[in-house]
């Protein structure tokens, strides 16, 4: 019989084999059939410290045993206050307030949300937002209305609000880019959101630090609303714990999820600035900030967040995402002068590289056709159109790693 399974992303029509997973460990996952795979893009860039973690799955079984599920609107449990707390703890001073929601896209609507509500509170007519040309900030409505528009969301364009986009900061262009956000914001939109330092599903496109500080320092000048979307960049992938930190930029609202749980479990945050908050703090409930989801904060979650921050203080994660960089880097660049490879980029752990092939769109039929070649060779990879990219656990050894790079040296070989 045939699963009734529809999965994400995944055109049923061209009978490619699902494996059928059944445990993980670290870097690899295992079927019941005896074969396993590398995980090499951390089972969609969520698992960071590798698949099980002990001190993660502890704190998930405790958890379980005391808490399961509680409603979040006005009721409150140990496990999301010590989140919170250690939240703004360990990010810039200014941000203040941490509301939870359970995943990437709406931790990226929340901060919509809040933008819109905070002009609107405070009396302000501003409603537009200012986006990154490549950009990819998730599925839902109001973040694919944010996000590039393409083949993946076509049938959906009557649903999406109009944005206005600023142009790539491609090399040597940057200039261009500044002064669009310029031009932009002298028309009063609420707020700019950006993926720092790299456009993740848009291409794993990577522009520079300095770049992302001055359309901060742009946005801040014109009273513009500065979103940083790290629910890819954060925890550690681009070499600091988030891409905002090694450019030194603070925004007024952070989307955060994927690694904010270790991988484990589906939760997000949006953190924000004390002014947002206190627009929507008042004895008028008109004012309140209405978003909600039935999971909100859920206590178990929260208590795989608290393990992951207590992991990151107390084992040596900087020194794995140090090692693993280098590592990425070394692989790299031995394949860097393939003629079959342009664009070889890397951002602390994300190593990514564009494959020279005649057809290269988004439906031309090569990623299907490396996938499968990676997965009959023990690697989880999944390219964007010719874009293939490497973002493993930190946990993954050198063996595990070479192995993935054998594969991709493989693969061009089969692409002529
Ligand atoms: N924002 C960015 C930058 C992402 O990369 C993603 C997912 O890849 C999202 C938002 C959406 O996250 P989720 O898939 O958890 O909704």
């Amino acid at each position: 019989m045939t699963s009734p399974v529809w999965h994400p992303f995944t055109q049923h029509g061209l009978g490619d084999p699902i494996p059928l997973i059944s445990h993980a460990k670290d870097a690899k996952l295992y079927a019941t059939d005896g074969n396993s795979w590398i995980d090499a893009i951390s089972s969609w860039w969520v698992t960071t410290h590798g698949h099980a973690h002990p001190r993660i799955m502890a704190a998930i079984r405790d958890q379980s045993e005391k808490l399961d599920q509680l409603i979040f609107a006005g009721w409150t449990h140990e496990p999301a206050e010590t989140l919170a707390a250690e939240l703004v703890r360990i990010t810039p001073a200014p941000l203040t307030r941490v509301f939870f929601s359970d995943s990437g896209s709406t931790s990226v609507e929340v901060a919509l949300k809040m933008a819109l509500g905070y002009w609107f509170n405070i009396g302000e007519a501003r409603s537009r937002i200012l986006v990154l040309e490549h950009s990819y900030h998730g599925d839902t409505i109001g973040t694919m209305s944010v996000g590039e528009r393409g083949v993946y969301n076509r049938a959906w364009q009557p649903l999406l609000f109009d944005v206005d986009t600023i142009p790539f900061p491609h090399e040597g262009l940057e200039q261009t880019t500044l002064d669009a956000l310029e031009a932009a914001c002298l028309q009063k939109p609420a707020a700019f959101i950006v993926e720092p330092l790299i456009l993740g599903a848009g291409g794993m496109l990577i522009y520079p630090a300095w770049v992302l500080a001055e359309m901060r320092a742009i946005c801040a000048r014109h009273g513009v609303l500065f979103i940083a979307d790290e629910v890819m960049t954060g925890w550690g992938r681009t070499g600091t714990r988030f891409a905002c930190d090694s450019a030194g930029v603070i925004p007024d609202i952070v989307c955060l999820s994927k690694g904010l749980t270790g991988g484990a479990l589906p939760l997000a945050v949006t953190l924000c600035i004390e002014p947002i908050f206190a627009a929507h703090l008042s004895t008028d409930r008109a004012k309140t900030f209405y978003h909600s989801s039935s999971y909100t904060a859920n206590p178990i979650a929260c208590a795989a967040a608290n393990a992951n921050l207590e992991i990151w203080r107390d084992e040596p994660v900087q020194q794995r995402i140090d090692a693993l960089a280098d590592a990425q880097a070394a692989h790299l660049s031995l394949l860097s002068h393939d003629r079959r490879v342009q664009n070889p980029r890397r951002l602390g752990t994300i190593a990514a590289l564009d494959i020279v092939v005649a057809d290269s769109g988004y439906l031309s039929n090569l990623a299907p056709r490396l996938i499968a070649f990676y997965r009959d060779r023990g690697v989880l990879l999944r390219p964007l159109g010719n874009t293939l990219y490497v973002m493993p656990p930190y946990c993954t050894t050198p063996d595990e790693l070479a192995q993935v790079w054998d594969a991709i040296g493989a693969s061009l070989d089969i692409l002529g």
